[in-house]
C-alpha cells in the first residue's frame, strides 16, 4: 500500500499535510490534484509527497483523481512548502498560488446504479425512484435526488442504498464557468449597382463594407469610419446589413500595432552588465545552492529593459525560459508591448486584470511551454513555466510585490527561493532599489550591475533639473494658492510653447478634511478611524479605506453650524484649481476614480499621448511607466504626503515616488524641469531626489536604519489582532506578547525585542480595531513556528509598512 500527504483544501487544515491511502489501480503522483473524504464533506487536495508509510494509523482513501497531468511540478511542490514555512501561512493557501485559473470549485456528488439491470419489485417507491433517475443518463447529480426526496431523506436513503450495493457515489467538480469568447462582424448583404437610398452616413458605411470580401469586427469598423452603433441598426433593418458573433481566441496582447524589434547595439556599460549576466547563464546551475541574483541599478532610460530583453534571448538560446515581473501590469502595456515585439507570439501575459477566461487560456498555453516569456504582476511567478531559467523583477522596489493578504508573501523573496530550487538566474531592475536590496548587494550577496547614465543624454544634462520650491516662503509672500508662483508660471510657459506638463499629487478626491468652523468637529467615517474625504465630481463624502459614503451634510452633525470648511487637496480639487489657475489648458485626470472601467487607463494615455490635453493630473499612477517625450515639465504639488507618515520606510518611499515622477520629465529632445513643493525642503530624502542621487540618499537611510536597528539589521515581524472590542484587542495584544517573551525564555532565543502593543495607525477599520505588536530580530520565522495563533491573528514576516 502507497500513501500520499496531501495539502486539503480546508481552513483546518492550516499548515499541515493529510495522510492517505492510495486504493489499488489508482494511479497516484505528486503533483496530482485529487478529490479526498474530510470529516463529513469532499474536499479538493493536491498530493505533495508519496510515502510508504502515512503519518498517522487511521487513513482515508483518495476518492479520485482530477486531472491526471500534475498541476505542481516537483520544484513548485517545494516552493509551496517553503512559502507556508516561511510567511507562517496555511499550506493550501500557498498551494493555490500555483493552481490554474479557477481551479479551486467544489466538489459535487453522483450517484449511478451498481448494475445497468436491477430488479426493481422487491425497492420501496423511494428507492425506486434514485434508481430511476440514476438510470435515464447513467449517473444522477444528489442535488436533483435531493429535489425530488428533500435533502434529509435522499441522505438516509442513498446511504442505505449505498449499504445495500445498489447504487455507488462517485464525485466530479463543479464545472468551470469560462465562456468562450465572441465578437459582432459584420457584412453587407447587398451588391453594388443595386439601388437604394442612404444618408451620408450610411454611405459612409456602406463604402466601408463594400469591397470587403469577409465579415469586419464591428469594434474596427466603428473605429475606423465612426459610425455609430445606431446607424449600422438602422441599415440592418432594411436588410442592408447583417451582424453574426464570431467566436475568438482570448489573446491579452495585440499584435495589429506591434512593429517587431531587434536587439540594439548595446552601450559600453550595457554592456559590461549584459555581459556579466550572459556569463552566469552560461554556467551549469548547481541546484539548491546560493541562488545567482543580480542587482540592475539604472536610471529610468538607462537601457535596463534592453538588457532585460537580450538576457532573455540568451536564456532561450540556452533552452531556458523566462518570467518577467513588472509592478503594476495594467498601467504599462508599453513594456508588454516592447517584450511582444521582441517575442512575437511566445509571451504569455499572466495578471488579474484579464478575464478569468483569458487568464485560464494564457495558463494552459505557459503549461504547455508555448511561452518563452511570461510577463505579469507578482502572482506571475508562480506561472507553470517548464525550464525556468531566468526571474527578471523590474522595478524591484515597488510594494505591490508584497501581498497584503495571506500568504503575505514577497515576490523578490519567493523568486529567489525559486531560483535555488531551479538554477535559475535573478535580474532584479530599479532605478531607487530598495535599501535593503542594496544593502545586499553592497555585502556581496547579490552581484551588483550599474548603468550610470540615460542612453541617450540630452542637452542641458542627463536628467531633468529639479527645482525644490519651500512652501513656507509662499505663504510668507501672501501666496495661499496650491501651486507656488515657480510652479505656475512654469506651467503657463511650457503650454505657451505647446508642451506638455505632468501634476503629481499622491491623494485623490477633493478635500480630505471636513471640519466645523465653529466646535472644530470632524467629520469622520462610521467604521473606519479616518476623517471622510470630499469628492467633488460626485458631491458626496466617502472613506478612503471602506468606501463608506454619505452626501455632504448642510449643518455640522455636531453643533448644528451651518459652515464647514473644506481642508487640504486630492486630485479633484487640484482639477478644480487648474481649470480655473490654466483655464485655456485641457486637461486630464488620472487616478483610480477616473479608471474604473478596463480600457480607461489606455484611453487616458492614448488621449494624453495624442496631445488631447496639455495637463495630466494624477496620483502616482502618472509615476510609473510614462514616457511620453512631449512633458517639459512636472509638479510635485505636495511632496510631504508621504513624508509625514509614522513608518521607518517613510523617507525611503518618499525618496522613490519622487525619484520616479521626477524621471517622467525630459524624456522628448527639448528636455525637462521638475519643481517639488514641499514644506520639509532640507529634508534628505527630497534633497536627494532632486539631485538624483541615489547614493547620498542610502548613505543616510542606512545609517538611519543602523543606528534604529531596523532591517536590514534586524528582520521584523508583524502581528495584528482584529476584534469589534477595543479592549479585547488590547487584552490579546498584551497576552501575546507576555507568551512570546516566556517562549523565548523557555527555548533560550534572545535578541528579540518588541514595538508595541499599540493601536494600528488606522485604529479601527470598517468597524473592526485593530492592534500591533511587532518584534525585531533575526529567523523570526522559526521563532514564531511553532506557536498557533487564534482567529482574528494576522502574521506578517517582513512587513513593508507597519502602518497599513
Ligand atoms: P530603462 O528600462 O532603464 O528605463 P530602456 O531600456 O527603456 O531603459 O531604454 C530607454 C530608451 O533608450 C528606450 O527608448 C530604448 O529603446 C533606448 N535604448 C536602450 N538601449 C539602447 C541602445 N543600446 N542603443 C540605442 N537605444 C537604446
Ligand atoms: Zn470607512
Amino acid at each position: 500500500m502507497r500513501y500520499a500527504e496531501v495539502s486539503v483544501n480546508s481552513p483546518v487544515a492550516q499548515r499541515r499535510t493529510f495522510s492517505y491511502a492510495i486504493p489499488d489501480g489508482l494511479d497516484v503522483s505528486a503533483g496530482q490534484a485529487v478529490l479526498v473524504p474530510f470529516g463529513e464533506k469532499v474536499l479538493q487536495g493536491v498530493v505533495l509527497e508519496i510515502t510508504p508509510v502515512p503519518a498517522v494509523e487511521d487513513t482515508r482513501e483518495i476518492l479520485s483523481i482530477i486531472e491526471t497531468t500534475p498541476v505542481l511540478s516537483q520544484n513548485q511542490i517545494q516552493l509551496t512548502r517553503w512559502i507556508s514555512d516561511y510567511y507562517l501561512a496555511p499550506l493550501f493557501s500557498a498551494v493555490a498560488l500555483m493552481l490554474p485559473p479557477a481551479f479551486e470549485r467544489k466538489a459535487l456528488t453522483f450517484i449511478s446504479p451498481v448494475q445497468p439491470d436491477i430488479d426493481f419489485s422487491s425497492l420501496e417507491d423511494e428507492q425506486k425512484k434514485v434508481i430511476r433517475l440514476s438510470l435515464e443518463k447513467g449517473r444522477v447529480g444528489l442535488k436533483q435526488i435531493e429535489k425530488a426526496l428533500g435533502k434529509k431523506k435522499a441522505g438516509t436513503i442513498i446511504s442505505q442504498m449505498v449499504r445495500q450495493g445498489l447504487i455507488k457515489r462517485s464525485y466530479e467538480l463543479a464545472p468551470v464557468r469560462i465562456k468562450p469568447k465572441s465578437e459582432i462582424y459584420i457584412s453587407l448583404l447587398v451588391k453594388s449597382g443595386e439601388d437604394f437610398k442612404l444618408s451620408p452616413k450610411q454611405t459612409t458605411l456602406y463604402n466601408f463594407l463594400k469591397d470587403k470580401t469577409q465579415p469586419v469586427a464591428w469594434a474596427e469598423t466603428r473605429k475606423k469610419t465612426g459610425i455609430s452603433k445606431s446607424i449600422a441598426d438602422a441599415l440592418k433593418r432594411r436588410g442592408l446589413v447583417t451582424f453574426k458573433e464570431i467566436e475568438v481566441r482570448r489573446e491579452p496582447i495585440s499584435y495589429k500595432n506591434i512593429v517587431l524589434s531587434s536587439p540594439l547595439n548595446l552601450t559600453d556599460d550595457q554592456h559590461t552588465a549584459y555581459n556579466t549576466i550572459k556569463l552566469e547563464l552560461g554556467k551549469v546551475a548547481v541546484v539548491g545552492t546560493t541562488p545567482r541574483v543580480f542587482l540592475l541599478r539604472g536610471v529610468t532610460g538607462s537601457g535596463k529593459t534592453e538588457i532585460y530583453l537580450q538576457s532573455l534571448a540568451e536564456a532561450l538560446k540556452r533552452g531556458k525560459k523566462g518570467i518577467v515581473l513588472v509592478p503594476e501590469i495594467a498601467l504599462t502595456p508599453q513594456t508588454i508591448e516592447r517584450f511582444a515585439a521582441r517575442f512575437p507570439g511566445r509571451v504569455g501575459v499572466l495578471h488579474s486584470k484579464l478575464t478569468v477566461g483569458e487568464q485560464y487560456d494564457e495558463w494552459r498555453r505557459i503549461k504547455n511551454g508555448e511561452c518563452d516569456v511570461v510577463i505579469g504582476s507578482r502572482s506571475a511567478l508562480f506561472a507553470p513555466q517548464p525550464d525556468l531559467g531566468l526571474i527578471i523583477i523590474d522595478e524591484e522596489h515597488e510594494w505591490t510585490y508584497k501581498q497584503d493578504s495571506v500568504p503575505h508573501y514577497h515576490a523578490r523573496d519567493v523568486a529567489i527561493k525559486l531560483a535555488e530550487l531551479t538554477g535559475a538566474v535573478v535580474v532584479l531592475g530599479s532605478a531607487t532599489p530598495d535599501v535593503v536590496t542594496y544593502y545586499k548587494a553592497k555585502i556581496g550577496n547579490y552581484k551588483l550591475l550599474e548603468l550610470p547614465q540615460r542612453v541617450v543624454p540630452r542637452i542641458g544634462g542627463a536628467l531633468p533639473h529639479v527645482d525644490v520650491v519651500d512652501m513656507r516662503e509662499e505663504l510668507k509672500a501672501g501666496n495661499r494658492n496650491i501651486f507656488s508662483r515657480t510652479l505656475e508660471s512654469s506651467i503657463n510657459k511650457a503650454i505657451a510653447s505647446g508642451e506638455q506638463v505632468i501634476l503629481f499629487l499622491n491623494r485623490r478626491g477633493g478635500a480630505y478634511y471636513i471640519q466645523c468652523r465653529r466646535c472644530g468637529f470632524v467629520l469622520r467615517c462610521r467604521r473606519c478611524d479616518v476623517s471622510l474625504s470630499h469628492h467633488i465630481n460626485d458631491d458626496v463624502l466617502t472613506c478612503h479605506q471602506c468606501n463608506y459614503r454619505i452626501p455632504v451634510p448642510e449643518v455640522c452633525p455636531n453643533c448644528g453650524n451651518r459652515q464647514l470648511k473644506f481642508l487640504g487637496a486630492g486630485t479633484q480639487k487640484l482639477e478644480q484649481e487648474v481649470k480655473y489657475t490654466f483655464p485655456r489648458a485641457r486637461h486630464l485626470r488620472w487616478d483610480s476614480d477616473a479608471t474604473t472601467t478596463r480600457t480607461s487607463n489606455e484611453d487616458i494615455l492614448r488621449k494624453f499621448r495624442s496631445r488631447q490635453a496639455e495637463i495630466l493630473i494624477g496620483t502616482q499612477m502618472v509615476a510609473k511607466g510614462l514616457d511620453i517625450p512631449a512633458v517639459t515639465l512636472v509638479g510635485v504639488v505636495n511632496a510631504d504626503t508621504s513624508l509625514n507618515l509614522p513608518d521607518f520606510r517613510a523617507g525611503e518611499r518618499t525618496f522613490q515616488l519622487l525619484s520616479q515622477v521626477a524621471g517622467r520629465a525630459g524624456r522628448g529632445a527639448a528636455g525637462g524641469k521638475v519643481i517639488i513643493q514641499t514644506f520639509a525642503p532640507e529634508h534628505y530624502a527630497i534633497q536627494a531626489a532632486a539631485q538624483h542621487n541615489y547614493i547620498s540618499f542610502y548613505e543616510q537611510e542606512i545609517e538611519y536604519r543602523r543606528q534604529l536597528h531596523n532591517p536590514p539589521f534586524t528582520q521584523l515581524a508583524r502581528l495584528s489582532f482584529m476584534h469589534t472590542n477595543d479592549a479585547v484587542c488590547q487584552r490579546k495584544a498584551e497576552q501575546m506578547k507576555e507568551t512570546l517573551v516566556k517562549e523565548g525564555q523557555a527555548r533560550g532565543i534572545g535578541g528579540i525585542t518588541f514595538i508595541g502593543p499599540s493601536p494600528a495607525f488606522i485604529r479601527r477599520l470598517r468597524g473592526r480595531f485593530r492592534w500591533q505588536l511587532v518584534l525585531r530580530g533575526q529567523n523570526l520565522s522559526a521563532f514564531l513556528s511553532p506557536l498557533s495563533f487564534a482567529r482574528g491573528w494576522t502574521v506578517d514576516i517582513d512587513p513593508v509598512s507597519l502602518i497599513q
